[in-house]
């Protein structure tokens, strides 16, 4: 275990002893401290024992799988989990999702990437509970009591099934959303199933609320696992 002396405690579960070493390197040197473990045994042990703020998961790992470390995490905590997975397995991403991760970054990827998606797991960890009565992202704005949506201070006339996906997914700000998730929350528990609704209404809500919506910029597709909302 190595630590430096200030930042949000990260909780990094890796076997690989390069990705731990490049990991390391990248994290330790923007203040956050690291409690490392190599099987998810330990995983499970440190986050008792440390009580990390976010914790980086690899589901690669030589005991028990990463998907079973985030069903036992989740059993007795809501540490924001960051799931590290290999490039094309979105079936891993998803179940990771629905297992109870936060989020996930796809192997290899970049130092700021991994920064950026480690920011929004503490800012979601920090701000549960808060309620913020109107949302702003850039010339977006939702004014939840009235229930009205604003772009560049125009009205933006929503269905009601449009609205519910654009507050669900502006809650989540930076996180990614399984398509069941998504469903389940907009249409209800029997809908889950149903993704071409998702693909309508996203094409619908892209269409008002994007400069373009054939290039979108803050309504994001996470191919095969589901959408973001761009912070
Ligand atoms: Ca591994």
């Amino acid at each position: 275990m190595t630590e430096s002396a200030s930042g949000p405690v990260i909780l990094l579960v890796e076997d690989e002893p390069q990705m731990r070493r490049f990991l390391r390197a990248a994290l330790s040197s923007h203040a956050f401290r690291l409690v490392e473990a190599g099987s998810g045994t330990e995983a499970i042990a440190l986050a008792t024992s440390h009580n990390p703020e976010v914790v980086l998961l690899d589901l690669g790992l030589p005991d028990i799988d990463g998907l079973e470390v985030t069903r036992r995490l989740r059993e007795f905590t809501k540490v924001p989990i960051l799931v590290l997975s290999a490039r094309g397995r979105e079936d891993d991403k998803v179940a990771a999702l629905d297992a109870g991760a936060d989020d996930y970054v796809t192997k290899p990827f970049g130092t700021n990437e991994l920064l950026a998606r480690l920011r929004v797991a503490l800012r979601h960890a920090q701000g549960e509970a808060k309620a913020e009565p109107v949302f702003e992202l850039g010339s977006l704005r939702i004014d939840y009591a009235r229930r009205e949506v604003t772009k560049a201070g125009e009205v933006v006339k929503l269905t009601p099934i449009e609205y519910r996906l654009l507050t669900c997914l502006a809650k989540n700000l930076g996180k990614v959303l399984i398509h069941r998730y998504l469903l389940k929350e907009v249409w209800g528990p029997t809908h889950g199933d149903d993704t071409h609704y998702l693909r309508v209404y996203m094409a619908q809500l892209r269409r008002k609320l994007e400069d373009d919506a054939s290039n979108p910029t803050f309504l994001l597709t996470e191919p095969g696992v589901g959408y973001r909302m761009k912070g």
